[in-house]
């Protein structure tokens, strides 16, 4: 499979509100809804699924509003000669002058996509060629093309490969203000811990937790902990982020205590259910929820596979990161995860995301 090429892309994100990626049902110590976290560092984290999940809904939302009006007619789609549906999606006009161009919109599946190429498909068991007006997937347009479908002919699993967010920064209240709490673990997984000996206009000034109690007077605390830190010079590549967070306040902890510092400055939020029939409080409906805050900082990759060279019905890498790049606006206004109105869930995708605006970029083939 030598021209099936993968393009990989570090995705950085940033929290506008609280997140809040329910686990389901279980209680620790006094949160009543727990968030989801690796099963290993136990630090939280948003999964894969869930921005896979939110981006399909995402771009076909924004694909939807903005080709319903030039769709041509089912019925005249059928009408067209071809030996299958694509061919025929190929060969029959868009309506009142849609002009394609090369944009991701005007790839020959979309004629027929809808807003029920997202979320669950209710109707996997059509073929992929047998379209009505309600079809559950459509499995043609770039949606069901790049984050894949099921139907009773045909599966594919996709085009599109999300990594878990993971937390690259995160906000902590000290007695010197808002510092960045990080670590030399997270930093190499992110790929921007440069080697010590880069220029020196890429080294940053940080605040490095020591762990010796002895001949140090400097502390700081984090939360409620109280550690040593020496100022200490580090490389570090951060001129995509230097906007979002301030460069001269991060804290660089070990590896073995990050995930308590984060654990034990989650937001936690009490609220309450109310009924809706009397429109007051419920009794006994009070809960606490626990969030990763405002301002933390997510790092993660996209894999995008490029098969169109193989296969004429796919869209190209190219297409793809367009969808992404013109859909990542809905995080900043609908969000990701649960008790969105409630004012959780709204995030920042940093990373410009199509070929042209270039961005972290790494080719294997
Ligand atoms: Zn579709």
């Amino acid at each position: 499979m030598n021209q099936e090429i993968v393009t990989i892309k570090n995705i950085y994100s940033q929290a506008m509100d609280p997140i809040y990626i329910g686990t389901g049902g279980y209680t620790i110590g006094m949160v009543d809804n727990t968030i989801v976290r690796d099963p290993i560092t136990k630090i939280p984290k948003i999964p894969g699924s869930t921005v896979a999940g939110t981006w399909r809904y995402y771009s076909a939302l924004e694909l939807v509003s903005s080709v319903k009006e030039y769709q041509p007619d089912l019925k005249e789609i059928k009408s067209v000669e071809g030996k299958n549906f694509s061919e025929k999606l190929r060969k029959i006009n868009w309506k009142n002058g849609f002009r394609e161009e090369n944009n991701w919109k005007g790839y020959a599946g979309n004629k027929i996509a809808r807003i029920k190429c997202t979320g669950q498909d209710d109707l996997p068991n059509k073929n992929v060629d047998e379209i009505e007006e309600d079809t559950g997937h459509c499995g043609h347009c770039i949606v069901c093309k790049s984050f894949g479908f099921s139907k009773k002919d045909i599966s594919s699993q996709g085009l599109i490969f999300f990594s878990d967010l993971n937390i690259l920064f995160f906000p902590v209240f000290t007695r010197f203000g808002t510092k960045w709490v990080t670590s030399e673990r997270l930093l190499k997984e992110a790929g921007i811990l440069t080697s010590s000996q880069g220029k020196s206009e890429d080294k940053l000034v940080c605040y490095k937790i020591t762990g010796e109690k002895d001949n140090n007077e400097k502390y700081i605390n984090l939360g409620w902990m109280y550690l040593p830190y020496e100022a200490k010079e580090i490389g570090i590549n951060l001129s995509l982020l230097e906007n979002y967070i301030s460069l001269n306040d991060i804290v660089i902890v070990p590896d073995h205590i990050i995930s308590q510092i984060i654990n034990s400055n989650l937001e936690v939020r009490t609220s309450v259910s109310i009924d809706p029939i009397t429109g007051a409080a419920k009794e006994g409906a009070l809960f606490t929820s626990e969030a990763i805050p405002r301002g933390t900082i997510f790092y993660g990759e996209i894999r995008v596979f490029d098969r169109s060279k193989l296969n004429e019905d796919l869209p190209s890498k190219e297409k793809i990161f367009e969808m992404l790049e013109d859909s990542k606006k809905y995080y900043e206004t609908l969000g990701v995860g649960g008790m969105t109105t409630r004012g959780f869930g709204r995030m920042r995708i940093l990373t410009e995301l199509d070929e042209k605006n270039g961005g972290d970029k790494n080719e294997k083939s």
